[in-house]
């Protein structure tokens, strides 16, 4: 049984149906999508679908491989890479409508006779039998015996909590506003990931798979009721980009607020249940990791579980299977959420010190193509991520590269 169709419980369910195994989904939505989750999907997240044959994806489903990175200070370009980051060439970060990539796993389950998928219901509480968890009650009062619940239910995980597995909080968070720009012409966005940074904070945007021009915005402290959007993003924007701005003041509506805490469960499992992704392990959007490490986790999980659920195969070997996924997993999310802290840390000290900022600005001429070199460096791990998985063979998956369609 897994609860949540979100990208680590549609692929784990699609991986342990093609095994042969029964189960069931669970899915509070009635259609996937309802909430934004991103869309950037790295290589060592590519690598996962590709290794589940998911590569080429369809042509319908939005997809759209990254052109590059812009960096901008105070209205100064900084520095520029063009995708792929390795010298080497490679997969490109892609941007992949997530909406549409779960409606594609969903559909991919429905062609097995052994897969119940229960849309638009959710799992309300844990069932117990002893100490072991044996299953889930769902909100219409209907009880869902299972040998094994991976609880794939997001950051604020439900079943987490039930399980009494606490959430060691990593730093103090921060707030994020996300804006959805809709029909936004993409402009002079043209396929890159622009992130500004300047006295009105820490900007990134980039036009999404699927039409819209998509804002994420960490703003100092205290300034969060400046209504004119467009007008202070294009008040540290360089010349091309500043005018686009404020064509672009209509479709900046009320943004939403996301309270952005990163964390890891101390356990991942108990007797009978599972956490996955980032009911495990809630990741900070920086630098897009969290589907990826879903995807990462799903993968894990399905070869661990499949041949013994398939075989029917005693709970303590199954227990032992949760224990052996948590630990194959756990160093590869503990290494990414400390370069994500050191990432945002770095972040934070140019939002918070004017004068490294007119440094940085002025000595781009000369220093830019330096720092180029040593961030390209630094994305290593968040692109290869932190070792291979057993199965997922990279130069397989790199064989099978997304099918590339012309930047919107
Ligand atoms: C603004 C923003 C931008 C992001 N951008 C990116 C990006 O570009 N790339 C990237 O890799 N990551 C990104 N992330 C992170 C990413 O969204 C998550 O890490 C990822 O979605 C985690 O996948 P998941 O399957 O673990 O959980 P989720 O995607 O959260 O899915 C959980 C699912 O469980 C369902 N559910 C919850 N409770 C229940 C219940 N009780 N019963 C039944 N169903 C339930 C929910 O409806 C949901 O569908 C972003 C996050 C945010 C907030």
């Amino acid at each position: 049984m897994i609860v949540g169709a979100g990208p680590g419980g549609a692929c784990l369910a699609l991986h342990l149906a093609r095994q042969g195994v029964p189960l069931t989904l669970v899915e509070t939505m009635r259609s996937p999508g309802g909430r934004f989750r991103g869309e950037a999907l790295m290589p060592h997240g590519l690598e996962v679908l590709a290794a589940m044959e998911l590569l080429p994806l369809p042509a319908p489903i939005p997809q759209c491989p990254l052109q590059g990175w812009r960096y901008v200070v105070n209205g100064h370009d900084w520095f520029r890479l063009r995708e792929p980051l390795e010298s080497g060439g490679g997969r490109r970060c892609t941007l992949i409508s997530q909406p549409a990539l779960l409606q594609h796993l969903l559909r991919e389950l429905q062609q097995f006779d052994h897969v119940a998928l229960l849309q638009g219901q959710t799992a309300e509480t844990l069932l117990w039998q002893g100490e072991r968890i044996a299953g889930v009650r769902l909100n219409d009062g209907r009880e869902l015996p299972a040998r094994v619940v991976v609880a794939a239910d997001g950051r604020s995980s439900r079943l987490r909590h039930q399980a009494g597995l606490a959430l060691e909080q990593l730093g103090p968070g921060f707030e994020l506003l996300w804006f959805q720009l809709q029909e936004a012409d993409p402009g002079p966005l043209a396929g890159e990931f622009v992130t500004l940074i300047g006295p009105a904070g820490i900007c990134s945007a980039f036009a999404s798979a699927s039409g819209s021009v998509q804002v994420g915005w960490v703003q100092p402290q205290g300034k969060h009721h400046r209504l004119d959007w467009a007008e202070q993003l294009a008040a540290q924007s360089p010349g091309d980009l500043a005018p686009w701005w404020r064509q672009q003041a209509e479709a900046f509506k009320t943004p939403n607020r996301l309270r952005v805490q990163v964390g890891h469960a101390q356990r991942w499992w108990q007797p009978g249940l599972l956490l996955l992704g980032d009911a495990a392990h809630p990741m900070s959007p920086v630098r897009a990791q969290g589907i990826n490490l879903a995807l990462r986790d799903a993968w894990v999980a399905g070869c661990e579980l499949g041949p013994l659920l398939r075989e029917q195969a005693h709970e303590p070997a199954l227990d032992a299977a949760l224990a052996r996924i948590e630990a194959q997993r756990r160093a590869e999310i503990s290494g990414l959420q400390r370069h994500q802290a050191a990432e945002t840390a770095k972040g934070m000290l140019l939002l918070h010190q004017p004068q490294l900022r007119r440094l940085a600005a002025a000595s781009a001429p000369w220093l830019g193509s330096l720092v180029a070199r040593r961030w390209r460096h630094e994305q290593r791990p968040f692109r290869q991520g932190i070792g291979t998985p057993t199965g997922l063979n990279r130069s397989a998956a790199a064989a099978t590269a997304p099918r590339a369609l012309p930047p919107q």
